[in-house]
């Protein structure tokens, strides 16, 4: 008998599909990496009983990955839901507050916590910790029930049966996956990326560091393992060779080699863990789902390690599939295929755009071509002097980890350089599949050069003229990307108007995720009314965000308007036990303006409190892609984030219309 009869969700090829024992798991997860593991312990929450299979590693067995991810918010908050995140150990985890990019020609971008008025710029975790938590994570997770991994070289179909669900999270070299009959395109870059752990003789202060070298790209990432404040995990890729070279050399060799890349930046860097190397490589399947399965993190999308991405982007998968499961209808299987598409459409865009912005960038520094390295620098350097833009890039990858802080800027001002590669990366350029109507002959040729040179790509929901002479908006749901009027080149970031200095594609994107204000849960919020309380204005905020007390001094002078603040503990642990304690308090808007304007700690909350909207607003802020604190929401459905003066409030209450007024 195949050793997969155990999993209800496969069966061997020629075989019989096993018949479902009463009461077994419904989602089968193959893989227990960082991605399965969260996928499960998520569904699991959901009160969706999980089959966990992989190597099953004892919980305690030490960390073996030497490596260090750079985590982005949204990452940082999926692992708080399933209460990962808390568990790490404090030396495993390091805000980063600054980050100082060089070019390979004096170019500088500087970036910087204090000034985008949040809390980090990332978070650096430790590889082989998170791991070891997560693992003991589903040991003890009701609902989910940890296998050893099935044997054998059958083939897999998916299961006839539509009320179980197939979750591949394999990783890049994903076997089952291609039993599915799905491709995954691989383009290898000819680079291995070295991770190892060094201490500097100064303090890191919280500071990130990258050197985008031709071809090298080296990452410092500020590290609190083994000597606290002093760590940093180092990311170095380079040609394969070199890669090897440097993993097999001597200490003080790879010591001296680190310090003449750094040119002595951070002091004399002394090694401090093994080093490792991994091949790089570009992959992206054809398909990400079918009737009864799903492939998510690397099974389904490889990136180059340059934006610190891969695992923010499988996480996200994990973070859009929870989203789908918990707002299905109830008359649909977990199966269901319609159901998979809403969570791989959710993810396409966002995935196809990094996997373009590092691809892209990745050349960009690879280019030989002296032109082109002066170009690459001198948009660096440019982006560094304009604030603003550095602001609204920045606040618009306020999701993406560190290094894609400056992978989407660079990018973004290298855009003068597009024209030097082709739309997208190679994989995404050999597909096929059906256009949509179009208003236009235009409209019609565009659809149709994605659909014959991008079949993976779904239709978009819309092509129009952008804003930009030669240019055509493409919008999947609320992402937006670019295309050249014969769709021969993709460009995905944002357009920023120079004579207003509008960003025209955040403005775009605003439109699209507005709010409807009439439907929010009010009964979720703290409520103040001041004066008649006729005019009505939305907040979510966090009591531990610095520009969300300013803000709310500035609010009090308000005459004639109701706030409803949404608690919204997105910066920390502590975050949430000050938002629990307001939330629980006898008089919630009172213990909030006690604490956001005088400072006055709430008293922690005793006893039996129903603090669930709490999380009913995370997954709300979630939804409708909240990123910072504070942002407002009008009654005419329009947001803005940061914190304004009382003046500008006023001018954006009259502003906006009440729809039902
Ligand atoms: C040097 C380097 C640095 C990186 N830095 C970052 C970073 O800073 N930020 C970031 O977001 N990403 C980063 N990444 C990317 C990140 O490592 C990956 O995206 C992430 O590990 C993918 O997780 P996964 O769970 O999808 O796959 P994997 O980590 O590959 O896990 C797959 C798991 O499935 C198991 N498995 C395989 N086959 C089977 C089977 N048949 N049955 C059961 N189990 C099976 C494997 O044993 C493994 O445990 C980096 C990558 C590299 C190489």
């Amino acid at each position: 008998m195949s050793n997969h009869a155990n999993d209800p969700n496969i069966r061997a090829g020629r075989g019989a599909a096993p018949a479902m024992p009463a009461g077994s798991a419904t989602v089968t997860v193959r893989g227990d990496g960082i991605v399965g593991c969260a996928v499960a312990l998520s569904l699991a929450r959901l009160g969706i009983a999980v089959q966990l299979q992989g190597d099953s590693k004892p919980a305690t067995a030490a960390p073996a990955d030497v490596r260090t991810y750079a985590l982005n918010a949204a990452s940082r908050t999926l692992l708080q839901q399933i209460k990962v995140w808390d568990a790490l150990p404090p030396q495993a985890v390091t805000a980063v507050l600054d980050m100082h990019i060089q070019g390979d020609d004096g170019a500088q971008l500087e970036f910087s916590a204090w000034q985008q008025g949040v809390e980090a710029l990332a978070w650096i975790v430790d590889a082989g910790a998170l791991e070891s938590v997560m693992r003991q994570a589903v040991r003890y997770a009701p609902h989910v029930q940890v296998m050893p991994r099935a044997t054998g070289g059958e083939a897999y179909t998916a299961a006839a049966d539509p009320r179980h669900l197939l979750l591949l999270c394999e990783g890049k070299d994903s076997q089952a996956r291609q039993s599915l009959g799905v491709h995954f395109d691989k383009q290898p870059y000819g680079h291995h990326a070295l991770a190892t752990r060094v201490v500097a003789p100064a303090p890191h202060a919280g500071t990130a560091r990258q050197w985008f070298g031709h071809p090298d790209v080296l990452a410092l990432l500020p590290f609190d393992d083994p000597t606290p404040g002093n760590s940093y995990g180092v990311v170095w890729s380079m040609p394969a060779e070199k890669a090897q070279a440097l993993a097999a050399a001597g200490d003080e060799a790879f010591e001296h080699a680190l310090q003449e890349a750094t040119g002595g930046a951070c002091g004399a860097l002394r090694v401090a863990g093994p080093r490792r190397t991994w091949p790089l490589m570009l992959g992206r399947a054809d398909r990400v789902h079918g009737p009864g399965w799903m492939l998510l993190g690397d099974s389904a999308h490889a990136v180059h390690p340059l934006a610190g991405q891969g695992l923010n982007l499988g996480l996200a998968d994990v973070a859009a599939l929870a989203r789908v499961m918990a707002e299905r209808e109830p008359w649909r299987d977990l199966g269901d295929e319609k159901l998979l598409a809403r969570a791989a459409r959710e993810r396409v865009a966002p995935t196809l755009a990094m996997a373009g912005v590092t691809d892209g960038l990745w050349h960009l520094f690879a280019h030989p071509h002296p032109l082109v390295r002066s170009l690459r620098n001198r948009g660096m350097n440019l982006l560094n002097q304009l604030p603003l833009l550095k602001r609204s890039l920045t606040k618009r990858a306020i999701g993406l980890s560190v290094a894609a802080w400056c992978a989407t800027a660079a990018f973004a001002v290298a855009a003068g350089t597009a024209a030097l590669w082709p739309a997208g990366p190679a994989w995404a350029q050999a597909n096929s599949a059906a256009g949509a109507s179009a208003s236009s002959p235009q409209e019609a040729a565009i659809r149709k050069a994605l659909a014959d040179r991008m079949p993976s790509l779904p239709k978009p929901d819309e092509v129009q003229r952008a804003p930009v002479p030669g240019l055509w908006e493409l919008r999947f749901g609320t992402e937006i990307l670019y295309i050249d009027d014969k769709g021969d080149f993709l460009i995905s970031g944002p357009v920023i108007e120079t004579r207003s200095r509008k960003d025209l594609t955040a403005e775009r994107i605003d439109k699209l995720t507005a709010i409807q204000f009439a439907a929010l849960p009010f009964k979720d919020a703290i409520v103040i009314k001041q004066g008649s309380g006729a005019r009505k204005l939305v907040v979510f905020s966090d009591p531990n965000c610095g520009f969300c007390k300013r803000y709310e001094r500035d609010l009090m002078s308000l005459k004639d308007v109701t706030l409803y603040t949404f608690l919204y503990p997105i910066l920390g642990k502590d975050s949430q036990d000050k938002s629990r304690n307001i939330w629980c308090a006898a008089d919630p808007a009172k213990a909030w303006r006690d604490w956001m304007v005088e400072g006055r700690m709430p008293p922690v909350a005793m006893g039996k409190c129903d603090a669930s909207a709490l999380e009913r607003n995370t997954a709300l802020g979630q939804k409708h892609r909240v990123e910072s604190t504070p942002t407002s929401v009008l009654e005419d459905g329009t947001r803005r984030s940061g914190a304004f003066p009382p003046a500008e409030v006023e001018r954006m209450l009259s502003a906006s219309k009440n729809p039902k007024s």
